[in-house]
């Protein structure tokens, strides 16, 4: 019996009928799935068919909270949103700040439940458990931050959370975002979920309390950690995650011209240090963060003055470098303008780096480009281009269907698309990394770092590992996702669970004084269990192992310049770690979960397969 952390009750929502009701959770599931990722993977599970096209009324939004969402604890601000991706056509699982989730517990839910569609554009209001559906249409239009702005100022609240999405969305661009108070649910192209559901927005307040088990020793966990987050993680406070930058061009993985090669000459033009000497206006912190990694970077002068974005590394690893761009604020100004318009960063700088490289071989003209020359290192090029991806202009409107659109209208452009499963990758180049190759592959939602696991600190200092070297790789990423999807169901933040001891062997002193229940030794079984479920639900939508395949230019090409010159990660080479990995999934060579895995993980009491 749980005596804090979860509320146990979940809100459903009926966008055509306006009908809501309110569900129990059985307790056995929390003890089995934990919260956020894992329950947002059990209703998707149990709710979205095979067959359900991301557009369809049948595809629903799931949001789910975890039991340290909003406690007072350090970051206290995760929450999970599951969805079919229109990006990948597959199942989507997303990790996102702001206040939504927090919001939603004060209220008495740890989770809500978006299905079917409305029939004009909408904005929800929930205030403490009271759902109105209010019209939308004068926010259509609108950029994510003046929505914002505008809704929190209609509902007269400061302190209200608002989702929203932007234009790009509402033009069904599948790389688009969801924004919650300027933290995003950033891949996948949920914000076009919402959109085809014409909901532009989802305004929430709660004011109850979120109950605690041990109030007392949560506080003193949360000033524990406070100074311990200040000592050891000084560099995200002064610069973010793009301390990385540098460290990450000179070991030669940086992706430089849609992942051409993997050393950008420009490195030092759009690193931490010209962030933080020539652009840094300030911190932004997520809700009682004490790290405030969000480096808030202005343009001071020159062509894009005035221009404001929170920058961080793989928005400016896939702005810049790999769209050949060195001036640092045409990165920002790019990075802002993806946030207003509501397009996703990553997804954005690589579908425009593909186009750069299209153009560049001649395969695409001005024609295409709505006039615009293409070329790589040009910022006005990369900023128009992302404005005519969400106007869905010329070419452009074919990079608003993303990767996957391309190569279903162009096949033979096959070796210039780098995706897995449709989704393009972070800003590591996987010729540099051979377990972050790994990591894009059996991610469950594409080529992402996050839920595939970020491999790099381990590959480079732990000592334990060579990164050009195949041993270990599997265990080693299996480790890294299944320690993330324990955390994701937390509803804290990677970069502070270490203060709580959230580590590869985790303690239970936060769980208990929030739940009553430890949670020990179980936890990293519980993110196994999250992540075999997700493979569960992909295997069902015919993902296997052709899909866990890399894109023909980290298997096919040697890097051809820079710190690693004729490196290759070879396809001979990647199905070994490959196998090894499915090895210790116990899914089968074709990357199928097997039965008695199913079986071992005590998934039949918990999810109605
Ligand atoms: S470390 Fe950064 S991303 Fe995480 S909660 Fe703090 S400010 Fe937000």
């Amino acid at each position: 019996m749980f005596n804090g952390g979860y509320l146990g009750k979940i809100l459903r929502v009926n966008l055509k009928s306006r009908k809501t009701s309110t569900e129990i959770i059985d307790e056995n599931v929390y003890h089995k799935l934990l919260g956020g990722r894992g329950l947002a993977a059990k209703y998707y599970y149990e709710e979205i068919g095979a067959d359900v096209k991301p557009f369809d009324a049948e595809n629903k939004i799931f949001l789910f909270a975890g039991p340290l969402t909003g406690l007072t604890l350090p970051a206290p601000t995760k929450y999970q949103l599951s969805t079919k991706a229109p990006e990948t056509g597959h199942y989507l699982c997303s990790n996102s700040s702001g206040k939504m989730g927090i919001m939603l517990k004060k209220m008495g839910f740890d989770g809500l439940i978006l299905e079917d569609k409305c029939d004009d554009w909408t904005y929800l209001y929930i205030n403490d458990g009271k759902i109105e559906f209010r019209d939308a249409s004068e926010y259509v239009g609108m950029t994510t931050d003046k929505t914002i702005e505008g809704l929190k100022e209609k509902v007269g609240s400061k302190h209200a959370s608002v989702l929203t999405i932007g234009p790009a969305a509402e033009n069904l661009v599948k790389i688009s975002y969801v924004c919650v108070d300027y933290r995003a649910f950033g891949r996948g192209g949920a914000g076009a979920v919402f959109a085809s559901k014409k909901v532009k927005a989802i305004v929430t307040e709660g004011t109850g309390a979120i109950p605690a088990s041990d109030p007392a020793k949560l506080l003193e966990i949360r000033k524990k950690a406070f100074p311990i987050l200040r000592e050891t993680r000084p560099n995200h406070t002064k610069y973010g995650t793009s301390q990385y930058i540098s460290a990450i061009n000179e070991l030669g993985c940086m992706p430089t011209r849609n992942f051409q090669t993997t050393y950008f000459e420009g490195g030092d033009k759009v690193d931490h240090l010209t962030l933080y000497n020539k652009y840094l206006k300030g911190n932004v912190a997520c809700t009682a963060c004490p790290v405030a990694c969000g480096t808030m970077a202005k343009v001071y002068e020159g062509k894009y003055k005035g221009a404001e974005a929170r920058t961080e590394f793989e928005s400016i690893g896939l702005l810049g470098p790999n769209c050949g761009i060195d001036d640092f604020g045409a990165v920002v100004a790019a990075n802002q303008l993806c946030d207003e318009i509501g397009i996703d960063t990553m997804s954005g700088g690589n579908i425009i780096a593909l186009g750069m490289e299209l153009y560049e071989r001649g395969l695409i003209t001005k024609e295409d480009t709505c006039g615009i020359e293409l070329k790589f290192g040009s910022g006005d090029a990369l900023i128009e281009g992302l404005k005519k991806i969400a106007s869905r202009e010329g070419i452009f409107d074919l990079f608003a269907e993303g990767s996957l659109g391309v190569l279903e209208k162009h096949p033979e452009w096959k070796s210039y698309v780098v995706h897995v499963k449709g989704m393009s990758p972070a800003a590591y180049d996987s010729r540099g990394f051979y377990g972050n190759g790994l990591t894009y592959g059996t991610s469950s939602r594409g080529a992402c770092h996050n839920v595939g696991g970020w491999t790099i600190r381990d590959e480079l200092q732990s000592g334990k590992y060579d990164r050009f070297a195949l041993e270990g790789k599997g265990a080693l990423v299996a480790e890294i996702q299944d320690n993330r999807a324990y955390v994701d169901s937390l509803g804290v933040c990677t970069v502070v669970r270490g203060s709580m001891e959230f580590s590869a062997n985790p303690k239970g002193d936060t769980m208990k004084a929030a739940t009553g229940y430890d949670f020990m030794p179980e936890l990293i079984e519980i993110g196994a269990r999250i992540y075999t479920l997700e493979r569960l639900i992909l295997n069902r939508e015919g993902v296997t192992r052709k899909d866990d395949m890399l894109p023909d230019r980290f298997l096919k090409e040697e890097v051809p310049s820079g710190p690693i010159k004729g490196q290759r990660l070879t396809e001979e080479m990647y199905n070994r770690m490959l196998d090894d990995y499915y090895d210790v999934r116990g899914w089968d060579k074709d990357g199928v979960v097997k039965s008695e895995t199913v079986d071992s993980f005590g998934l039949a009491g918990v999810v109605s397969l």
